[in-house]
């Protein structure tokens, strides 16, 4: 198939703006092409080699080097093509000039442009991808005579988006959506087939591989398609609302309540020992996480398997969830290895798409889930997601404020009824998201008292992992608790913890205290320490000014950090329950979206 096929119709659609006619001129392309390189076609229209998610090098030659290429193929010096550049502001209708001005235009083009051998898609394909390929010495030489000799041969129409490509300017506008219509009219046997097309494209994110496919093998293997390993999967989406009710009334009265990770989505695919992590927008990011690899490798006791989950940072100690920033560390290659033991993540999975051939993006949710819990062995590294199943507003209520305070984002909530399917690439009421509208910065640190200690595990045996705090309230004369605080310690105030409790360890609650939360031991209200943290919030768990902002809930802080002992002060010197009611309130602002 010829080259000049594809040139003439992109020369086409650039001059017209109506989709509808750009459809047709896509269709016709469609039926003219030899099925052999369909799906190389439909990647040049898409203005790219191959999906992005395959990882594979960008072709983006910079200027510099296609000026070279443009001389070498024309026989032009450098600064005239440069000097034509200036003028035309587009290297594409550089080369295209160049080629015909040899020419004079006209249908004798590529006679008289001196080009011998005709263009095929399949030569400009194949050379295009040894120059994205070519890599390291040599490789800048190599790239120029590819390009030229590719320019050599082309006519000036072809030269023009040879060169645009190579630019990394493929792209001529024309949406996937389009480019599926056009398959849909051309093979389909009209636009009725278009949701076919776009469910095959959800379920395997490679638009090239779906036309091969329809036009080698027709529109019923389409439609019994399934994933496949490694070939990522696009992800189904949530709407948004604020009220618990009308939440429950979307999903069919009844849902599955997961907590909002605040992390970084992972679509995870296991084939034997090889592991794939895809992100939100399907890019490979796998060499962030060799850590949630290894575990995926060793926990996930199927041999093929596509999950997915939220990639959450964690505390190395407590292993407490941290704010989605953190994961900015994982960002950077060059220090991966350190990064894994500075910041540790944790995997929570919360669905499961594929399990050992079968494809279970059309089954219920909670058959998804049951085979998720069925393939996963979860440690420190990979776990699943929280849930609760409940009709009942007030239930819901509480479990996202007890989310929130853990660290989590608000919640998920999840239909489970017959109908609950995987919807692939859609954004739907079967998932509902609600986070928290309001947020109260913390600008200050509070002096807290200490009222409990919880017991430390892993390097923290033996000592205490986290201590109950609690704000003073002089009107009742009670410390009611805030927060569990078991960040920022040194490793000496750790050791140093069991002997500053000592004096005051309790076997039963002590009588000023007020709280709902049970730790390990009670402490007896006398040590103040400073905390910080990243802003004041709504808890179920605690009794600080409880029921005063929203029923069932009190004052506490997310994200709480240990800054240091306040033995300058005693507990009824702390910051009382109403200082914290007025920080809440005067912090309090709408979050902007
Ligand atoms: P969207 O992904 O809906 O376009 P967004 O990128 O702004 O929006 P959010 O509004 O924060 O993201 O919500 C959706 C994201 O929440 C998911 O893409 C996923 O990464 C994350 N998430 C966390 N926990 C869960 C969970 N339990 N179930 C599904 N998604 C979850």
């Amino acid at each position: 198939m010829l080259f000049r096929v594809v040139a003439e119709t992109l020369s086409k659609i650039e001059a017209i703006t109506s989709r509808t006619a750009i459809t047709e001129l896509l269709a016709n392309l469609f039926r003219k092409t030899d099925p052999e390189v369909i799906d190389k076609v439909v990647y040049l229209i898409q203005g790219k080699l191959w999906p992005d998610w395959r990882g594979l090098p960008e072709l983006g030659v910079g200027e510099k080097l296609l000026i070279k290429a443009i001389a070498k193929a024309t026989g032009v010096r450098e600064t005239e093509v440069e000097s034509l550049y200036k003028k035309l502001g587009d290297l594409g209708k550089v080369a295209e000039a160049l080629k015909s001005r040899r020419a004079g235009g006209g249908g004798l083009a590529r006679f008289l442009s001196g080009a011998t051998n005709a263009l095929t898609v399949n030569r400009v394909y194949e050379t295009l991808k040894r120059v994205a390929l070519a890599v390291g010495e040599g490789s800048r030489d190599l790239k120029i005579s590819l390009i030229s000799g590719l320019l050599v041969d082309a006519e000036p129409i072809e030269a023009r988006y040879i060169v645009r490509f190579v630019e990394g300017r493929g792209r001529i506008g024309v949406g996937d959506a389009t480019i599926m219509d056009a398959l849909a009219i051309a093979y389909g046997g009209g636009t009725a087939a278009r949701p076919v097309i776009e469910r095959a494209y959800n379920i395997r994110a490679d638009l090239g591989e779906v036309a091969r496919i329809l036009v080698k093998e027709g529109l019923r293997a389409l439609e019994k398609l399934t994933p496949e390993v490694g070939v990522p999967i696009r992800p189904m989406l949530a709407e948004r609302l604020n009220d618990p009710r009308e939440i429950l009334a979307k999903v069919g009265g009844k849902g599955m309540v997961e907590y909002k990770y605040d992390g970084e989505r992972a679509q995870i695919h296991k084939k034997g020992d090889e592991v794939i992590i895809y992100s939100r927008r399907l890019e490979n990011i796998t060499h962030q996480y060799p850590d949630v690899v290894e575990a995926v490798r060793n926990r996930i006791k199927s041999k093929e398997a596509i999950i997915e989950g939220e990639i959450v940072a964690v505390d190395p100690e407590t292993r407490e969830m941290k704010p989605f920033q953190e994961l900015m560390h994982r960002k950077r290659k060059h220090d991966i290895h350190e990064a894994i033991k500075e910041y540790p993540v944790t995997v929570f999975l919360f669905d499961a798409l594929y399990n050992e051939g079968e494809d279970l993006t059309t089954k219920p949710l909670p058959e998804r889930r049951k085979t998720l819990e069925m393939i996963v062995e979860p440690d420190e590294t990979i776990q699943l997601s929280q849930y609760i199943v409940t009709d009942d507003p007030e239930e819901l209520e509480k479990f996202f404020l007890e989310a929130i305070e853990n660290g989590a984002e608000g919640v998920m909530v999840k239909a489970i009824h017959k109908d609950s399917i995987y919807r692939a690439g859609a954004r739907g009421w079967l998932w509902i998201k609600y986070k928290r509208d309001y947020k109260s910065e913390m600008i200050d640190t509070v002096d807290l008292v200490v009222i409990g200690a919880f017991a430390g595990r892993g390097r923290r045996a033996g000592t205490y992992g986290a201590l109950l705090m609690a704000a003073y309230d002089p009107d009742a004369d009670l410390f009611r608790s805030v927060c569990k605080v078991g960040s920022g310690f040194t490793d000496k105030d750790l050791a140093e913890l069991p002997e500053i409790l000592k004096p005051y360890i309790r076997q039963s609650k002590p009588r000023n205290v007020d709280s709902l939360m049970k730790p390990d031991v009670w402490v007896e209200p006398a040590l103040v320490a400073e905390i910080i943290g990243a802003e004041l919030t709504l808890s179920p768990m605690h009794t600080c000014c409880r029921d005063e902002v929203r029923k069932g809930a009190g004052i506490s802080i997310r994200f709480p950090r240990f800054i240091r002992w306040r033995d300058d002060k005693g507990p009824t010197d702390a910051t009382t329950t109403k200082e914290l009611l007025e920080m809440y309130k005067s912090q309090l602002k709408k979050i902007s979206e």
